[in-house]
């Protein structure tokens, strides 16, 4: 029986329609909320969820009539969505190990959980899956598969001889002219991925021709086509073409006004990735989060052991002056482009190496935008809505708002006041439903 419920806050009246049966309502009581979008946070507030949805946000001291509803008293936590990362990889990674043959359902089901258990609600993972990855898409459209929402470019673009590496497996496509370019991207949209990647960087280079007609076949098929991207030039050339996000940061040279200006005219996102360069130096010592459960937790086994071997202290301690210096580059660019107003999304490229954990490096990397300059709100909206509006399914989710899904975070401190209480996870909510 549809029953309908009327009640008054201050001077506006909200409406609610509920299901008195066979609805599940709670509300978490006297929080603070950063919903997303953008908007200051409030503190004081009350968060309804029934079912899978945000029902409704009310001062703290509102009175809820609806029977049954579940109060939880939330008294000094801080609430933001789950996390969006518009650059993963699923699969990949085992142990130790970064091949194709790692691609199992169980170790797909795994990562996702990971992700989830880590505050990472979606995760697009860019070009490197394997044929069943377009089963899991589905299962986890249907509900079928837990953990974080999952999105894939399926097979990705590459080049013979060239990026990516053959580890990455045979399901990569190496189009040798921009016919064939055109034949495989039409082969693709039969198996409906959600986005197309094309690695452009590396020696041989994927000629310009061959990925304009990818991009442009892509978007007969209204797919969105996301570049790995190193070099300034490589970056104008693929906005000039039409690319539609940039998913790793130009590391060489200072963005200029002409690429930021057609950036914005074109609406190409992009995704800065910092974490990538600091994780090829940071182990040149031990990081302060070394012994922290919350990273030792995310890795695969046997890499802590790695992480303080001499080897990769010797290999970090060589690259250091390099990649920290790439790493200024990048966040100098990250904050030039997002005060010119380009539409920035939170991406990590986790799971691609042991070195990049999946969960861990989200929270680094949120740290690292702030870094660069982006206040803490910001970073968190580009980290939440930028990243489903940028997947199209920020209707759904991504911010805090009634009628969407109840996929949030309940955290111990406020990251407004320093980025890293996004680590301290109280609990985790996905449609509505507590994980953890
Ligand atoms: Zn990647």
């Amino acid at each position: 029986m549809l029953k309908r419920v009327f009640f008054s806050v201050g001077l506006s009246a909200i409406c609610l329609y509920s299901y008195a049966q066979d609805n599940t309502s709670f509300i978490l009581k006297d929080i603070t909320l950063i919903d997303g979008s953008g908007a200051n946070a409030r503190s004081h507030v009350s968060l309804v969820i029934t079912n899978d949805t945000i029902a409704a946000i009310l001062p703290a001291d509102a009175n809820y009539p609806v029977e049954g509803t579940v109060e939880i008293d939330a008294k000094g936590k801080t609430v933001m969505p789950l996390l969006v990362n518009g650059h993963g990889h699923l699969g990949l990674l085992n142990g130790k190990s970064v091949v194709a043959a790692n691609y199992t359902p169980d170790n797909v089901a795994r990562q996702l959980m990971q992700y989830l258990e880590y505050g990472v609600g979606t995760v697009l993972s860019l070009g490197t899956d394997q044929p069943s990855a377009f089963i899991f898409q589905n299962a986890s459209r249907m509900g079928m598969l837990g953990g974080a929402s999952f999105y894939t470019a399926g097979y990705g673009f590459g080049v013979k001889g060239g990026t990516p590496p053959v580890a990455f497996g045979p399901s990569i496509l190496r189009p040798g002219s921009p016919d064939e370019a055109m034949q495989d991207m039409r082969r693709l949209a039969v198996l409906k991925p959600d986005f197309v990647k094309i690695w452009v960087d590396g020696e041989p280079r994927i000629h310009p021709d061959v990925y304009r007609a990818i991009i442009a076949e892509a978007h007969v098929h209204n797919i969105k086509v996301a570049a790995h991207v190193y070099y300034l030039e490589d970056a104008k050339r693929l906005v000039d073409a039409g690319v539609d996000v940039l998913a790793h940061s130009i590391r060489d040279k200072e963005a200029d006004d002409s690429l930021i200006t057609a950036m914005k005219q074109k609406n190409v996102y992009y995704i800065p990735t910092l974490c990538i360069e600091e994780f090829a130096f940071i182990y040149a010592t031990q990081p302060e989060w070394f012994n922290d459960p919350f990273f030792i937790r995310s890795l695969e086994p046997g890499v802590w052991d790695m992480l303080k071997s001499d080897e990769v202290r010797q290999q970090n301690e060589k690259e250091k002056e390099r990649k920290m210096k790439s790493l200024k580059i990048a966040s100098r660019n990250l904050h030039k482009m997002d005060s010119a107003g380009v539409k920035i999304v939170m991406g990590t490229d986790s799971g691609a190496q042991p070195v990049r954990a999946q969960g861990f490096s989200e929270h680094v990397e949120l740290q690292l935008m702030q870094e660069a300059g982006i206040p803490p709100l910001k970073v968190i909206s580009y980290a939440t809505h930028n990243g489903a509006a940028m997947l199209g399914i920020d209707g759904e989710t991504g911010s805090l708002v009634p009628g969407k899904k109840a996929d949030f975070m309940v955290l111990d401190a406020n990251p407004l006041e320093n980025i890293k209480a996004t680590r301290s996870i109280h609990a985790i909510y996905k449609n509505g439903k507590q994980i953890q």
